[in-house]
């Protein structure tokens, strides 16, 4: 009896572990039939309990920050048209094009996903993305979310923007250019890179590991690669399929 206690604690801990790592890409969609980057898709991410939720910021012309993956919104342009026009059109579940906002209240219901709030590259220029990074961080710490979020970002300008912000933000940079020395040199406490880097640079993962970065992979959608990262210690894996990859 007593061994068998043992060991369903050890398989428990074991699927938490691997849990704990899956980030959903865009919410749990694409087995669920939600939409990427909408608030059901959250939802869903957060019931799975997945060990983080990754979304996609852009700033209107009025200044709220809304959830999509693109710089354009039903062939708008989003950083040059107001929210009241874009969400002219809703998504395809009828929801209106979410607000940063709404997904940090949905957010204070689930403390236990972490949420990976991806600041995108403004096509004006780097000036627009740290603006949208600094009000992204300070929402996120209105709503009292900061030890919860990991901000995400290509743009180098904006991941710098956060550390000077705040020192202890919790920063992944996404492009892939930079060796761990770099990014630890500047500050930025963590990265997120395509799985591929991480194949062309094989001791990355150990050496940001060695220097205390934090790490991810994007988008991981085969078993064979998450087995790979998992065994080689990564922190996180972001992936379109947190069914499968939970299941690891
Ligand atoms: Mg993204």
């Amino acid at each position: 009896m007593r061994i068998i206690s043992v060991v369903l604690l050890a398989m428990i801990a074991h699927l938490s572990m691997a849990q704990s790592k899956v980030v959903a890409h865009r919410g749990a969609w694409k087995n669920t039939g939600a939409p990427q980057n909408s608030l059901e898709s959250l939802k869903h991410a957060f019931e799975m309990k997945c060990g983080g939720s990754e979304f996609d910021i852009n700033r209107t012309l009025d200044g709220k920050l809304v959830i999509n993956h693109d710089a354009d919104y039903a062939g708008l342009r989003i950083e040059e048209h107001t929210y009241a026009d874009l969400n002219k059109t809703k998504l395809k579940n009828g929801e209106d094009l979410p607000l940063l906002e709404s997904f940090l209240k949905l957010a204070k219901k689930y403390p236990n996903t972490l949420l990976f709030a991806e600041i995108k590259v403004a096509p004006s220029g780097a000036a627009a993305s740290e603006k949208a990074a600094e009000e992204t961080w300070k929402m996120v710490k209105k709503y009292k979310l900061l030890k919860h979020t990991v901000f995400i970002s290509f743009s180098y300008e904006a991941s710098l923007k956060l550390v000077a912000l705040d020192k202890k933000a919790r920063v992944q940079y996404l492009t892939g250019d930079k060796s761990p020395d770099v990014l630890k040199a500047a500050g930025i406490p963590g990265l997120d890179y395509h799985f591929s880097v991480f194949e062309k640079n094989p001791d990355w993962l150990k050496k940001a590991k060695s220097l205390g970065l934090s790490t991810n992979a994007w988008t991981v959608n085969k078993q064979e690669v998450m087995e790979s990262l998992l065994k080689q210690g990564i922190d996180y894996l972001t992936t379109d399929e947190p069914e499968m990859a939970m299941g690891l």
